[in-house]
C-alpha cells in the first residue's frame, strides 16, 4: 500500500476511535473530517542541466483543513513523495495539534512534489517564489501562516515572505520559522527537536527510566533528531545510534552528538562517523534500547516490524511515524507512545510565539520562548497524562479526545 493510503487510513481510524468515544454524531464527524479548502497548483520552474535550460512544471498543494479556533496554520513539505492524501491526513493532524496545545490557530499542510536536492540555490528560490506566487490569494497573517516542514527551511520561508511583502507590504507574520534576521524568534530553530526531549523525559519519568540507564535511538537527524539528540544527550541520555537518508550508525557505549554534528558538517552524511559501526534504518529501528524516537518519514513503523521494535518508550517526533495497526500491536505489548500530536508540537508552538512576536512588533529573549515553551508543554503533557490514567485509554487516544473536544465546541459555537 502506498504511503497516502496508510497516512489517510491511520488518521481516519485514530479519528474514528476518538469520536465514537466522544459519541459524535454523523454529521459532526463529517464535519470534522472535511477539510475547508483544497488547492492544487502548478509550479513551472526553469531547471539547468547538463548545460540546457529546462522547463519543469511540479504540483503543489495547499490543504487547509479546518479554522474553527483561529487562522490556518502548519508547514510546507518539499520531498518527491508528497501529493494531496498525505497533505490532507498531516492538514487534519496540524488541527489537532494546535487544539491540544491550546493556541489560536486551525490546522493546514502543503507542499510540492519535487526533491529539493536536486536543485540549485536559484532554483530552489525560483520554486519557492512562484509558489508563494500561487499560494498568495488563499494565505495571510490572519488566514493562513504557513511553515518549514520537510525539505524547507528558514531560507525558504525568507523568500516567500519576501515574495508576499512584494504586494502586500513589509509583512513578517505572513510565515513563521523565519531567520532571525527577518524577524524569525530565537529558539525556533531548534523548539520541536527541544519539545521532544522535553516531553520524552517527562514520560521516561513517569516510567522510573533514569537518563543515564536509558538507551536513546534516533531515526533521522534533520533539524528536528539532532536538535532532540542534542537536548536528551544535554539531560544526560546515552543516544547509541542515529541516522539519516544514507543510513545509521551504532554504539553501544554511547555517541557524542558534537562529532556526529561535526562530521555531517564535513562529510554531508553521518555515514563513516569514528568510533560508530554501520547500521541500516530498518534494524537500526529494531535495536535494544529504552527510547526510540522515529525523526524522519511516516509510516516507518507498520506491522511488518512493530512486533521487533525493542524500545519500552517512542517518541513521535515525526509526523504519524507509526501506523495504526503496528500503534495497536506496540500498545498490547505495553509500550508507551508520546503520540506525534503531542511529542513534536514544540515547532507549531514556537511558531505562535514567532507570530505573536511579529504582531506585537516586540521580539522575547531566547530563554523566553524556550521557558514558555517548556511550561506549556509540561501543562499540555499532564492533562494527556491524566485523562488516560482517568479513563485507562493510552496517550494517543486521551490527546485525540482532548483536541477534538476542543475543535468541536468552537465549531459548534460559531455555527459552521
Ligand atoms: N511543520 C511543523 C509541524 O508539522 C510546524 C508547523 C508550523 O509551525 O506551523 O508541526
Amino acid at each position: 500500500m502506498d504511503k497516502k493510503c496508510i497516512c489517510e487510513e491511520t488518521q481516519r481510524y485514530f479519528l474514528g476511535r476518538a469520536f465514537d468515544r466522544l459519541n459524535l454524531k454523523e454529521a459532526q464527524r463529517t464535519l470534522l473530517l472535511s477539510s475547508f479548502r483544497e488547492t492544487r497548483v502548478t509550479v513551472p520552474v526553469t531547471l539547468h542541466h547538463n548545460g540546457e535550460d529546462t522547463l519543469h512544471t511540479f504540483q503543489g498543494y495547499r490543504v487547509q483543513h479546518n479554522h474553527a479556533r483561529g487562522p490556518f496554520k502548519g508547514g510546507l513539505r518539499f520531498h518527491p513523495d508528497v501529493n494531496m492524501g498525505e497533505i490532507r491526513a498531516l492538514a487534519q493532524l496540524m488541527t489537532w495539534k494546535t487544539a491540544l496545545v491550546d493556541i489560536p490557530f486551525g490546522g493546514a499542510k502543503g507542499g510540492v512534489a519535487v526533491d529539493p536536492q536536486q536543485l540549485n540555490d536559484t532554483e530552489l528560490e525560483a520554486l519557492s517564489r512562484r509558489f508563494c506566487q500561487k499560494m498568495a490569494p488563499i494565505i495571510g497573517v490572519h488566514d493562513d501562516i504557513p511553515a518549514p516542514d520537510i525539505g524547507t527551511n528558514p531560507q525558504v520561508m525568507a523568500w516567500m515572505m519576501d515574495e508576499y511583502s512584494k504586494s502586500h507590504g513589509y509583512q513578517t507574520a505572513i510565515v513563521t520559522g523565519k531567520p532571525m534576521e527577518l524577524g524569525g524568534s530565537a529558539g525556533r530553530l531548534e523548539a520541536t527537536g527541544h519539545g521532544v526531549a522535553h516531553l520524552a523525559h517527562k514520560a521516561a519519568q513517569g516510567m522510573a527510566l533514569a537518563p543515564e540507564q536509558s538507551r536513546v535511538v534516533i531515526q533521522g537527524f534533520g533539524n528536528v533528531g539532532s536538535h532532540a539528540a542534542i537536548a536528551l544527550a544535554n539531560k544526560g541520555y546515552k543516544v547509541i545510534a542515529l541516522s539519516d537518508v544514507n543510513g545509521g550508525v551504532v554504539n553501544e557505549a554511547g555517541i557524542s552528538i558534537d562529532h556526529a554534528l561535526a562530521h555531517i558538517t564535513e562529510n554531508g552524511t553521518l555515514t563513516g562517523l569514528p568510533g560508530t559501526a554501520p547500521i541500516s534504518n530498518a534494524d537500526l529501528l529494531e535495536l535494544p534500547c529504552e527510547i526510540l524516537v522515529p525523526a524522519a518519514l511516516e509510516a516507518t513503523i507498520t506491522c511488518d516490524n512493530a512486533d521487533a521494535i525493542q524500545a519500552k518508550l517512542i517518541v513521535e517526533a515525526a509526523n504519524m511515524p507509526i501506523t495504526h495497526r503496528a500503534d495497536g500491536q506496540l500498545v498490547q505489548r505495553g509500550v508507551v507512545i508520546v503520540p506525534d500530536l503531542l511529542a513534536n508540537v514544540g515547532g507549531v508552538l514556537a511558531s505562535y510565539y514567532e507570530w505573536v512576536q511579529n504582531l506585537q512588533q516586540f521580539p522575547w529573549d531566547r530563554e523566553t520562548v524556550l521557558g514558555r515553551l517548556e511550561s506549556r508543554l509540561s501543562r499540555t503533557y499532564d492533562a494527556v497524562a491524566i485523562l488516560a490514567n482517568e479513563r485507562k485509554i493510552d496517550l494517543r487516544c486521551a490527546a485525540y479526545e482532548l483536541a477534538i473536544r476542543r475543535v468541536e465546541q468552537a465549531v459548534r459555537l460559531r455555527g459552521f
